[in-house]
């Protein structure tokens, strides 16, 4: 069976449903290159839009009289049927259907903006692996929204989409995210990534380095994260924290003196430097990517996973070990390596020659295996397009 997540997507929608779909839609996933756990901060980051995307196929119930609206994901081999009626509230998120909190929330969204809800049929594929930090989440929740709009007829700039998926992230996933993965989804640029102003929402495209210099490995440890297993609001509490204790409007624009000399604990003033050293570290990136220097782009990614280890305590055995081999590789082909996401698990992004990835891959694989008795996954990307309208061929068209 074909790997590629349209043809999947469309294939399953035939199968299923006996009919053709009326909307496809792709929406990619995404990789931080620097700037992580300081969106909620108001900070700055600059992730990529990534060439692993989700694929949804919708179409209304026309004729029928059902209350039944039909999801299926290929990928979990599973069908839900919801009542859309009336607004649907969050299912519980370990029981067995809860994927569908993914789709229901950016459903209600809309819903909340005054459209009717029409009975519909779907399916999901993707080859964006769950749960890995690379936000099949993000991916799924856009892919919805902006199907869902092309079908009612009630088109939205990438931005709206992006806080209609956060909320539904926040309302129906459980999880309190920020806004980047969302944004990168729905507004990335091809061949740049996007640098993001969290306080703004200000979306500015990087050009990425020529890919003969530079180009992005993604090494999954496929340690599986639960983000909305408690860490990840903790590290969020411990910035609020510091926020109301210093004052200001966004953490992220303390200083590293004013968290000296506060009256934090030992524990929130680390949390507070990293997203204010994080952010200085982005302005930087970007301005290094800006002028090609990739030596300085680099050193700044591995200094900002140090940063996400020791000061944030996101990180793992697994991560860290990675990130300690690419630094053995430094001028021998690797420019930065660090890990990326949410963490406890997740991948890590390397910024790396591409005559240099067999050699990196290599080295990668050999020392997880000695330490983790494993493999980890290995991706190669571009800088992927946001979100998009797909003709049933698959290939991408203006509509909105
Ligand atoms: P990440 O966004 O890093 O991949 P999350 O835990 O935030 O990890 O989101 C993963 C969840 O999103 C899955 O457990 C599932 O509920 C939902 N999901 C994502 N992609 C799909 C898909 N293709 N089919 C069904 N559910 C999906
Ligand atoms: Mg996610």
């Amino acid at each position: 069976m074909s790997t590629d997540p349209t043809t999947k997507s469309l294939h399953a929608f035939r199968s299923l449903y006996g009919r053709e779909p009326e909307i496809l839609v792709r929406a990619p996933g995404r990789v931080n290159l620097i700037g992580d756990h300081v969106d909620y901060a108001g900070g700055m980051v600059m992730p990529i839009a990534i060439e692993l995307q989700t694929v949804i196929a919708l179409a209304r119930q026309d004729g029928r009289s059902t209350t039944g609206s039909r999801f299926h994901s290929v990928d979990l081999e599973r069908t839900e049927t919801i009542d859309l009626g009336t607004p649907v509230p969050a299912l519980p998120r370990d029981s067995k259907g809860s994927f569908v909190n993914y789709v229901i929330g950016p459903i209600e969204q809309i819903r909340s903006k005054g459209h009717v809800i029409p009975a519909m049929d779907m399916t999901i594929a993707s080859s964006i692996p769950m749960g890995g930090g690379l936000s099949s989440s993000a991916a799924l929740e856009v892919g919805v929204i902006l199907a869902m709009r092309t079908l009612l007829g009630a088109p939205s700039n990438p931005l709206e989409i992006a806080l209609e998926a956060q909320q539904a992230e926040h309302d129906h996933a459980g999880t309190p995210c920020g806004i980047m993965d969302m944004y990168v989804s729905a507004a990335a640029r091809s061949g740049h990534a996007s640098l993001i102003d969290c306080r703004t929402n200000e979306l500015r495209h990087v050009k990425m380095p020529d890919e003969e210099d530079a180009i992005v490995l993604i090494t999954d440890t496929t340690v599986r994260h639960t983000l909305n297993d408690g860490a990840y609001s903790r590290r969020r509490e411990a910035c609020e924290k510091a926020l109301e204790s210093m004052g200001g409007s966004y953490l992220s624009e303390a200083t590293v003196d004013a968290i000296e000399v506060s009256a934090l604990s030992d524990e929130v003033a680390r949390r507070a430097r990293h997203v204010v050293e994080e952010t200085e570290r982005v302005r930087r990136f970007a301005r290094a990517l800006e002028r090609k220097d990739l030596e300085e782009a680099g050193a700044l990614m591995f200094e900002s996973h140090e940063s996400l280890a020791s000061l944030y305590e996101v990180s793992c055995p697994e991560l860290d070990l990675l990130v300690n081999v690419a630094e053995g590789w430094r001028g021998k082909g690797v420019h930065g390596s660090r890990m990326t996401g949410g963490g406890f698990g997740g991948c890590t992004v390397t910024l790396c020659r591409p005559d240099a990835v067999d050699g990196i891959t290599h080295a990668f694989e050999k020392a997880f295996e000695e330490a983790f008795a494993r493999k980890p996954v290995f991706h190669v990307s571009r800088a992927a397009a946001g979100a998009s309208i797909l003709e049933p061929e698959g290939s991408a068209s203006p509509k909105v």
